[in-house]
C-alpha cells in the first residue's frame, strides 16, 4: 500500500523570485513547469493545495518607492505582479494536467475569481489547487504575511515556506560559512532573534493561529514531495 500524506491540507509560498530561475527577471518557463509538476505531484497524493506567490521577480513596492514613485501605486502593481505569477503557474499547472482556481484579493474578476474564503475551500475540497493572487489586497503587507492570513483563514495543517536555502540559520549561510542551521525553533524565538525567517506580522499571524511553517529549499528536486510525506526536511518553526 502507497504511503499516505501527512497533511490533509497545506499552504506553499513560492517568492516571485522562485520562478525567475537564472534570469534576473520575468518567468523561467523551465522553472515554472518543474514547480508546476511537483505541486501537481502532491496534489495528485491528495493532499489539497493552496498557494501563494510573490511579485519580487517582476515587481517590489518598496523597491519602486525608493526609485520615487508613491509607495501606495507602488504596492498596487506589487500586487498585481503577483497576479501574474498566478496566471503563470495556473497555466503551468494545467499543462501538467492539474486543475487550478487563482483567486485574487483585488478585483479583476474578468481574469480570475475574487477570493472569497468559502469557495476556496470547496475548491480545495474538490482537489483544485487554489492559487491566491494580488497578497492581501493591501499596501504595506508582504506575501508572506498573505500567506499566513489565507493559511489561517482555510486552516491550514502546514504552511510550507520554498526558499533558496536549506532551512533557518542563525545568520546568512551565503556570506557566514560557519552558520548553524536549526531544525526546528518557535516563533517566539524567530520573532525575539529577528532571524530571517519572514517578516515580523507573517511570524505573528502564524504564531497566533497555530499554524506550523516548514522552510525548505525548494530548488532540491522531490523536497517538497518530501516535507508532504512528513520527512523533516529543513527547519520547522512551530509555537
Ligand atoms: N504586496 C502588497 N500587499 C500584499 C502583498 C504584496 O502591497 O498583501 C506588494 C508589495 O509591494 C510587494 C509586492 O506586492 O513588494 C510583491 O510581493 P513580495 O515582495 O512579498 O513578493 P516575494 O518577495 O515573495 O517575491
Amino acid at each position: 500500500e502507497p504511503a499516505k500524506p501527512a497533511y490533509r491540507r497545506i499552504l506553499l509560498k513560492l517568492s516571485g523570485e522562485a520562478l525567475m530561475g537564472n534570469l534576473s527577471f520575468g518567468i523561467d518557463p523551465d522553472m515554472i513547469q518543474r514547480m508546476a509538476r511537483e505541486v501537481t505531484e502532491i496534489s495528485r497524493l491528495g493532499v489539497q493545495v493552496a498557494m501563494v506567490i510573490g511579485g519580487g521577480n517582476l515587481f517590489r513596492g518598496a523597491g519602486l518607492a525608493q526609485a520615487g514613485m508613491d509607495r501606495v501605486t507602488a504596492d498596487q502593481m506589487g500586487m498585481l505582479a503577483t497576479v501574474m505569477n498566478a496566471l503563470a503557474m495556473q497555466d503551468a499547472l494545467e499543462h501538467h494536467g492539474a486543475f487550478c482556481r487563482v483567486m485574487s484579493a483585488i478585483k479583476i474578476n474578468q481574469v480570475c475569481e475574487d477570493y472569497i474564503r468559502r469557495r476556496a475551500v470547496r475548491h480545495l475540497e474538490k482537489g483544485r489547487v487554489v492559487v491566491f493572487a494580488a497578497g492581501t489586497g493591501n499596501p504595506y503587507f508582504t506575501t508572506d504575511s498573505a500567506a499566513s492570513l489565507r493559511a489561517s483563514e482555510i486552516n491550514a495543517d502546514l504552511m510550507l515556506k520554498a526558499t533558496k536555502v536549506d532551512g533557518v540559520y542563525d545568520s546568512d549561510p551565503m556570506h557566514n560559512p560557519d552558520a548553524l542551521r536549526y531544525d526546528s525553533l518557535t516563533y517566539d524565538e524567530a520573532l525575539s532573534s529577528r532571524l530571517e525567517v519572514m517578516d515580523q506580522t507573517a511570524l505573528v499571524l502564524c504564531r497566533d493561529n497555530s499554524i506550523p511553517l516548514r522552510v525548505f529549499d525548494v530548488y532540491q528536486p522531490d523536497n517538497l514531495k518530501r516535507v508532504v510525506m512528513g520527512e523533516s526536511v529543513g527547519t520547522l518553526v512551530k509555537r
